[in-house]
């Protein structure tokens, strides 16, 4: 199971950061924040189009490493179209899938595709380039700007 997983991460990381999926500025986003890890140096921007309580539309820009702009690059993917609180729930499950003990089998239920990200968690110095999308998020939505930082 782990060996597929670190497989999968690593031609999942590279594809999402060869092409970024929603790497975008939108048109008058309703939500959007500034995220910056500066352990690695990744600058990220998050906008979100809510409407009636769900994320009608998500993208990104920024610069950074590979994990971080894949992470940002799955992010929009699996949040676009759900509920605001799933996507808070989402940011939790994430959270717990990159944060957890490396020695301990990884709760991968819920998190779909994001799954390959539990390979982060043997990393420490990466586990902050995998959530910094994910902290941005978090804030756009309950903040509504200020720069997330992940600290
Ligand atoms: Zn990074």
């Amino acid at each position: 199971m782990m060996d597929d997983l670190r497989e999968l991460y690593q031609t999942t990381i590279l594809d999402h950061n060869k092409k970024p999926r929603n790497f975008r500025v939108p048109d008058g986003p309703s939500h959007e924040a500034d995220g910056f890890n500066p352990l690695c140096g990744d600058k990220v921007t998050v906008y979100l189009q809510v409407q009636d309580g769900r994320v009608i539309d998500a993208s990104f820009q920024g610069s950074g490493c590979a994990i971080s702009t894949a992470s940002a690059s799955m992010m929009t993917e699996a949040i676009k179209g759900a509920p605001v609180k799933e996507a808070l729930s989402l940011f939790e499950s994430f959270h717990d899938l990159v944060t957890g003990p490396a020695m301990d089998a990884p709760e991968t239920e819920g998190v779909g595709k994001l799954a390959v990200f539990a390979g982060v968690r043997e990393f420490p110095m990466r586990v902050k380039c995998a959530t910094l999308a994910w902290h941005t998020l978090k804030s756009a939505l309950e903040n509504g700007g200020e720069t997330a930082k992940t600290e």
